[in-house]
């Protein structure tokens, strides 16, 4: 597995969550599995296992193979090359990227491959994860093509998020090895640019992405990002599985951020959570700030995430009775608002700016509802963990958030969360005011709660999937036609 993060070596996102705990997933089911990330910044221990120069466009690299064992099995590989990943953040700094981004994943692409061909007996599949990743299938049909140990292998490609494409002037082409060949309609060409992304869509057996629903949305004008052609072309290869959560980390029942322990049967323990909360918050624990139902965030605070929908509502948020909790990082404009609706109302928002994992916990144990309002999701892992606390979901209903939540049916009793379809704040209101509602019925609010910690969202099922996946890129691969319907 080729990655530029997981858990726990790095992570900014949902994919780091992910790299992290599908391989464990897949050794649990009897395969092996190396990851290959690159090395940053950090106390990272670990066996340096071997050192091996590698050139790219004439630049020499001393790179160090760094061995972490993550479980039987499965183990990591951590690229080392200081002058690429030596640095203070994974991508860049702020809003603004490395600007020789294309050579730090450049490399990582290729470490990851000639560790792989090391042996004789190579993977049987590359799967790559994001346009980080997207060389390393390029180069595996590429330079490595005739390589022993490679020769065979299987490319398998993973979207986590199609709206980063990793697109670079043309000019990067020959100083990534890259002919000029490849820099067409059906290679890594797109619109004058070069596209990562579209090299792992265009070089793999198959391409999965983390939500069928998202796999549909991404072949349409309104959520593919200009790339709805291209992936329908790929359509015959293209399906999505839905990622799990790593429940030996988030579980209420044995999450050491939480004050007290709880689960289905013991929710009135959710009530330290909450407490810890709004203490951590500042907020005042007065019985009025107590009664009313939190409202929870933990999110990238961007566009994607709904924040702009937000921003519309921000002044009626206040007069809804709820409290809002917010961890955020992201676009300074969203941060100085909520900010400045704290500073307002400092008794019915909390916020807190930055990566807080230990708080990302507490968030999810110390709320009643979780809110996600995105203009689009691939899969989303937030709701997830969400059901599985006891905390209900207000979601958007697109990608992985459309697949995962079942609204609430009044007439019914049934269902795990809301969600509103319109992307207006109309909706998002509404919907948010029927979650409100509900939490003043306490014996519903059981109901829906319950019914949401009862989902298995555990990775086992979706790891299963990924096996079958990577049976059919390799059955695929032997035919030697990647356009095949599988
Ligand atoms: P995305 O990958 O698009 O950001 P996901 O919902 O798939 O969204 O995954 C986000 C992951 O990152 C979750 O595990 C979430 O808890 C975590 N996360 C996001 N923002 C923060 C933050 N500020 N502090 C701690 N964890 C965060």
């Amino acid at each position: 597995m080729v990655t530029s993060e997981a858990v726990p070596f790095a992570k900014t996102g949902g994919l780091g969550d992910v790299a992290g705990a599908l391989p464990l997933a897949l050794a649990r089911l009897g395969h092996d599995v190396t990851v290959v990330l690159p090395r940053y910044r950090g106390p990272q221990a670990g066996t340096l296992v071997e050192r091996l120069p590698i050139t790219i466009a004439g630049r020499t690299f001393d790179v160090a193979f760094v061995e972490h064992a993550m479980a039987d099995r499965v183990r990591a590989i951590l690229v080392d090359c200081p002058e690429l990943y030596d640095r203070p953040e994974l991508y860049g700094i702020g809003n603004s990227d490395y600007p020789d981004n294309p050579v730090r994943f450049a490399l990582l692409a290729r470490a990851a491959l000639e560790f792989g061909a090391r042996g004789d007996q190579g993977p049987d599949v590359v799967h790559a994860h994001d346009w980080q990743a997207g060389l390393a299938l390029v180069y595996l049909k590429t330079l490595f093509k005739d390589r022993s140990g490679l020769s065979g292998a299987a490319g398998v490609f993973t979207i986590h998020n199609l709206s980063y494409q990793g697109l670079f002037p043309p000019g990067w082409m020959p100083a990534l090895d890259l002919g000029w060949e490849l820099f067409g309609i059906e290679g890594i060409e797109y619109w004058g640019k070069m596209s990562l992304l579209k090299g792992g869509i265009n070089f793999s057996e198959i391409i999965t992405t983390v939500s069928p629903r998202y796999a549909k949305e991404i072949q349409t004008p309104e959520f593919g990002f200009g790339f709805d052609g291209i992936l329908k072309r790929r359509g015959k290869q293209l399906c999505g599985i839905l990622n799990g959560i790593d429940v030996a980390v988030w579980n209420p029942e044995h999450d050491p951020y939480l004050p007290e322990p709880y689960g289905p049967n013991t929710l009135a323990a959710k009530d330290a959570s909450r407490r810890a909360l709004l203490d951590t918050l500042g907020l005042p624990l007065t019985p009025e700030v107590l009664a009313r139902p939190i409202v929870g965030m933990v999110s990238r605070m961007v566009v994607q995430k709904g924040f702009d929908l937000l921003a519309d509502l921000a002044d009626e948020l206040l007069t809804l009775d709820a409290t809002f909790v917010l961890l955020g990082s992201g676009e300074a404009r969203y941060q100085t608002l909520w900010q400045g609706l704290s500073d307002r109302a400092p008794d019915r928002v909390g916020v807190r700016f930055g990566f807080d994992e230990p708080l990302a916990h507490l968030i999810e144990g110390g709320a009643d509802i979780f809110l996600m309002p995105s203009r689009f999701e691939p899969c989303g892992l937030n709701q997830m963990y969400s059901l599985k606390y006891g905390t209900v979901p207000v979601v958007r209903a697109v990608g992985g958030l459309d697949d995962t939540i079942d609204n609430w049916n009044p007439r019914t009793n049934s269902g795990t969360g809301f969600k509103f379809r319109d992307y207006t704040p109309e909706a998002l209101r509404s919907s948010l005011e029927k979650a409100l509602a509900l939490f003043r019925k306490p014996k519903s609010w059981r109901a829906v709660q319950r019914a949401g910690m009862a989902k298995d969202h555990s990775w086992d099922a979706s790891a299963a999937e990924y096996v079958s996946v990577y049976e059919k890129a390799i059955t695929l691969r032997r035919m030697g036609n990647r356009t095949a319907s599988v």
